[in-house]
């Protein structure tokens, strides 16, 4: 397997109904990939299978496989708790616990065992700068989280995912539900952290993949129907 995190024949099924149909796709490192296409195309099942997100649907089952660095991820020993650090994901909706900002971030790092309150402080921090939130809510750590706005509340929810040293983000419509100013800053946020890992993101806004993708996966009715890189793709007719 020449590429670390890549499907190979992956199916999802919901009951008999088969939402995604064997699709194989690669995920170059540093680089960001949009899974494109109309709405029930099977994107956000394809996007939550690759954490086991999926699993937490009753109807839900997969064949096939997901490689990361060697690792079949759909066998059933996979520990889905790690797993789910290494591979983040922010939903559509931002969705802060309802604890303060800077438990919102330490609540992972103290589930892992980090117990000094240096440490905590420090991973906060650096979580916060990488979000570039850090500015915005230094002086008021321990509000409320919901007292946020909707965009400082998804970098807030970007920002407790990168607290766990993720690889991989998945990203499902991160700026949808966000006003256009908060959609550049999670764009601008998307263009700096591929430097520090790969990221995949659901989108219905062509435009959005256009400017933040490297690659673009066009899905139809479950199946991948093109994969390339974002330039070649929206530049040919
Ligand atoms: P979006 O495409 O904007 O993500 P959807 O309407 O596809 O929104 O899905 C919203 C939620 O409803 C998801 O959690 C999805 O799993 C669930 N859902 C979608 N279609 C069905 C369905 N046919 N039966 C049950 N749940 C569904
Ligand atoms: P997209 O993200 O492209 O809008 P989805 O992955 O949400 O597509 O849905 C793909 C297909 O699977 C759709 O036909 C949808 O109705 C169905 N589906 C999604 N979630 C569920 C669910 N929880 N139960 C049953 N069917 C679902």
């Amino acid at each position: 397997h020449p590429h670390p995190f890549s499907t190979e024949d992956l199916s999802i099924y919901y009951g008999s109904f088969e939402a995604v149909k064997k699709v194989n796709l690669a995920f170059p490192e540093q680089t960001v990939t949009a899974l494109i296409g109309p709405s029930g195309c099977g994107k956000s099942t394809f996007l939550r299978s690759l954490n086991r997100m999926n699993d937490e649907i009753a109807s839900s089952s997969t064949t096939g496989h997901i490689w990361m660095d060697g690792q079949d991820l759909t066998a059933p020993e996979t520990d889905v708790i790690k797993l789910r650090q290494q591979i983040g994901m922010v939903w559509q909706r931002p969705n802060p616990f309802y604890k303060s900002i800077y438990n919102n971030i330490a609540f992972g790092p103290k589930y892992r065992g980090v117990r000094k309150k240096k440490q905590l402080d420090e991973i906060v921090e650096s979580s916060l700068r990488k979000a570039a939130l850090w500015d915005e809510v230094k002086d008021r750590l321990h509000d409320s989280a919901l007292a946020l706005s909707g965009g400082q509340q998804q970098r807030l929810c970007i920002a407790r995912a990168l607290s766990v040293e993720p690889k991989i983000l998945l990203l499902d419509e991160p700026a949808s539900a966000l006003d256009p100013v908060s959609t550049g800053k999670v764009e601008e946020l998307i263009t700096e952290l591929k430097k520090e890992l790969r990221i995949v993101i659901v989108t219905h806004n062509m435009q959005q993949a256009a400017r933040i993708s490297d690659y673009t996966a066009y899905f139809y009715v479950g199946s991948l129907v093109e994969h390339g890189k974002t330039n070649d793709i929206f530049t040919n007719p």
